[in-house]
């Protein structure tokens, strides 16, 4: 392989120029280094090349310009992407693959970063063709710790590809006693969980759209008393429709059935689906389940990886 650096890593040398920055010296000559034998690394004993820098004596590979770099176990990078959105958990994940569980919440760190960078170049991407002109946008509900500590989910999707265009978190005030929203005294192991980042978190989310909107563009939610307000305010231009999912239980549907009666048809079918997807994919999401968010970041960064499994990101 040839070694896609053309500069010298050591900031002494006069070959050295920095990979992530704009260039503004020329490259260094073609032929500033030479090649130095191999190495080994230790998870796969394949052979690297080692280069040499003329002019310093700097040793390096070409690794060290991959997103990889400084890794000892790039080969499990692939294996955790998919188990952490097939419903594996951080523990089961360790045990499954023999590793460390701090190196699995390393991994995952990692890789909702590579999902991020997939995913501003994809919307980047997608606002050079001109972009969307039809969005679903819905809250998923889940929490931190324990159920009475609510968060929120919002996120957009593009309907012709199912593809998510942006989420995020926030707490929200607690609906549950334990949540203690006006009871007082508050009852013993509740929380006074009044928090509620919603009015600044789902306008900025709404916001992340702008670009990737064609003018005139439509955006469906359901009947959400602020969501006419925060549109205007950050998509000014969009047409909102408000639509309602019909409420079935499966003894009206059972019903549908025997008499051949259709269903109604769902308007927010795209979004519904998607978060029955993600409860079954992701554990913490599960409607009756033992396993519980422990941290606003790490839940962050799982959602993170689920949107490059749903997007199609070749993150490794
Ligand atoms: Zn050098």
């Amino acid at each position: 392989m040839r070694n896609p650096r053309a500069y010298c890593p050591n900031p002494d040398c006069e070959h050295w120029r920095d990979p992530y920055a704009k260039p503004t010296l020329p490259p260094p000559p073609i032929d500033f280094y030479r090649k130095d034998g191999y190495r080994r690394p230790k998870h796969n004993h394949q052979p690297v090349p080692v280069y040499e820098c003329k002019s310093c004596g700097k040793k390096f590979s070409a690794t060290l310009v991959k997103p990889i770099r400084n890794q000892k176990r790039p080969d499990l990078n692939r294996k955790i992407f998919a188990l952490a959105v097939s419903g594996a958990t951080v523990r089961r994940i360790s045990i499954l693959l023999g590793c460390d569980r701090d190196t699995v919440m390393r991994k995952i760190e990692y890789l909702a970063g590579e999902a991020k960078k997939h995913h501003a170049k994809a919307m980047a991407k997608l606002a050079k063709e001109g972009g969307t002109s039809y969005v679903m946008f819905d809250e998923l509900e889940t929490f931190v710790h324990a159920r009475h500590k609510q968060l929120s989910v919002p996120v957009a999707i593009r309907v012709k590809t199912g593809h998510i265009l942006a989420l995020c978190v926030a707490r929200m005030p607690s609906s549950m006693k334990l949540g203690g929203a006006g009871i007082q005294p508050l009852p013993p192991g509740g929380t006074n969980w009044t928090y509620n980042d919603r009015p600044t978190v789902v306008p900025g989310v709404f916001a992340q759209l702008a670009p990737v909107l064609k003018p005139g563009a439509t955006i469906a939610t359901d009947g959400e008393a602020s969501y006419p307000k925060w549109i205007k305010q950050a998509l000014p231009g969009v047409r909102h429709v408000v639509a309602h999912s019909p409420k079935e239980t499966s003894l009206g549907r059972a019903r549908k059935r025997a008499t051949g009666e259709p269903r109604e048809t769902d308007p927010l079918f795209a979004i519904n689906v998607l978060f029955a997807k993600a409860r079954n994919d992701l554990a913490r999401l599960g409607r009756k389940t033992w396993t519980t968010t422990k941290s606003r970041k790490a839940l962050e960064n799982h959602l993170w990886i689920w949107l490059a499994w749903v997007n199609g990101y070749p993150v490794k």
